[in-house]
């Protein structure tokens, strides 16, 4: 994409390290914005924020007083946060008669609470300016069923709902807000999940990316650069009336 439309806007990312998150700094970065990276480990945000001249922050985002803490540092780095990308997260599978309470209070705290959190920290700037944005990266385990991995589909859903929720309340303000709902994305989620694959069945890391690559319809992982344009039309100004919609990247479905 062409063109410094972002000019001196300020975007905050969770999860802003690694995968998709880093993929978004760089684009948002390129089209002239400020950014703010927070996640867990200062190591891989400092990488990002090096190459995108970004401010790295270390936040978990299951801490409410450090989520606030953070947004403040971001604020005095960066000014109001214009674009607010809620993107950590985690996932994890398991048969639903073996998934414990631990592991579903864990993935709903990060993908869910965490995102409430975030929002509310920013929700103040977000209302007071022209063009904001809040993007949600959902999955399209936030919009269909997914076997083996109940908790994390349901906190998507979750998130889905958050966001479709808050378009409507602020549809009249100048803030949008939108879910992006990847299928399989070549980040170290996925190879996580490859990991997963062969330590549960014992196949081959290639044959765990090869069953992982079939469930996307293309028979592909999703690049994170497909993501990250998508976070930045958003972002466009002519984005504006795009508001409330949960946009699948999944390499072909009907969902
Ligand atoms: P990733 O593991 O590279 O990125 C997740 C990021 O979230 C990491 O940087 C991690 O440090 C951060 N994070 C996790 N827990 C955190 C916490 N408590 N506090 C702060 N930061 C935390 O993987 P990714 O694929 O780039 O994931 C980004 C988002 O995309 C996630 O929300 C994920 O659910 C979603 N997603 C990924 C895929 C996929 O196939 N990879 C598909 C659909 C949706």
């Amino acid at each position: 994409m062409q063109g410094r439309w972002l000019e001196g806007r300020h975007a905050l990312i969770t999860g802003g390290g690694t995968g998709i998150g880093a993929a978004c700094a760089a684009h948002l970065h390129a089209a002239g914005a400020k950014v703010s990276l927070l996640g867990r480990r200062l190591e891989p945000l400092e990488k990002v924020a090096a190459i995108t001249e970004g401010k790295a922050i270390s936040c978990d985002v299951t801490d409410r007083a450090a989520i606030e803490a953070a947004f403040n540092e971001a604020r005095a780095a960066h000014g109001e946060i214009d674009y607010l990308i809620v993107n950590a997260g985690i996932a994890d599978s398991a048969p639903f008669h073996k998934t414990a309470r631990e592991d579903w209070d864990r993935v709903l705290a990060v993908n869910l609470t965490g995102a409430f959190d975030c929002a509310q920290a920013a929700i103040g700037d977000l209302l007071t300016g022209e063009d904001r944005r809040l993007i949600f990266i959902a999955s399209v385990a936030g919009l269909r069923g997914t076997p083996y991995a109940a908790h994390y589909a349901a906190s998507k859903h979750g998130l889905v709902g958050l966001m479709r929720s808050l378009a409507k309340e602020y549809a009249r303000k100048s803030l949008t807000v939108n879910a992006i709902c990847p299928g399989f994305v070549d980040t170290p989620m996925t190879d996580q999940s490859v990991a997963r694959i062969q330590e549960k069945t014992g196949r081959s890391e290639e044959e765990g990316r090869a069953a992982i690559e079939a469930l996307n319809a293309n028979g592909r992982l999703v690049h994170p650069d497909a993501i990250a344009t998508q976070v930045l039309t958003l972002c466009l100004p002519q984005s504006r009336d795009t508001n409330g919609a949960a946009i699948v990247i999944d390499g072909g479905s009907d969902a």
